[in-house]
């Protein structure tokens, strides 16, 4: 059995990830997943939320926003639609997102798309907390 899992996360803009880990959790769509070499094979979808590896005692985070995950007892393989490392995420844009989808919910506008509006701001949640996790604060505003 292999002792390690072979990561790749990948984009559409970019290859993001492609590293050899010892640990990978990742949000399932139906709840957290984690994954050591020699998992079962298995295909999910991915909700909003945090991605983590560890590479022997360094843990990685990442945030995403859907996709799709392919694990196999080797390798695990995602295909993102939107994701971040914790070090390149934008805090002030998060956190711009993350008002601008308050208001529209305090508001609640007629035409309101009010699922698209919580994902935003689910969205900027996590962005904001992954961006802590590199240690990037947010500012008070
Ligand atoms: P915004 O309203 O700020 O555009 P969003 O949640 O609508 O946020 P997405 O549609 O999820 O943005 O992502 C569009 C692109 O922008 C993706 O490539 C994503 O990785 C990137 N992105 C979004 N927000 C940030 C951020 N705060 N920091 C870095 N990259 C971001």
């Amino acid at each position: 059995m292999a002792d390690t899992l072979h990561l790749q996360i990948v984009t559409p803009d970019r290859l993001l990830v492609r590293e050899d880990c010892d640990q990978v959790q990742i949000p399932g769509k139906n709840g957290e997943l984690g994954i050591l070499p020699g998992h079962a094979p298995l295909i999910t979808e991915l909700q909003i939320g945090e991605i983590s590896y560890r590479v022997g005692t360094t843990t990685q985070y990442l945030a995403v926003a859907w996709g799709f995950a392919e694990v196999l007892p080797d390798k695990v393989t995602i295909l993102a639609d939107a994701a971040e490392r914790a070090e390149n995420i934008d805090v002030k844009r998060a956190q711009e997102a993350k008002a601008r989808a308050e208001e529209a919910l305090r508001q609640a506008a007629a035409d309101l798309d009010y699922d698209a509006t919580l994902y935003a701001l689910r969205r900027a949640e996590v962005r904001l907390a992954v961006a802590a996790r590199a240690g990037q604060t947010a500012a008070a505003h």
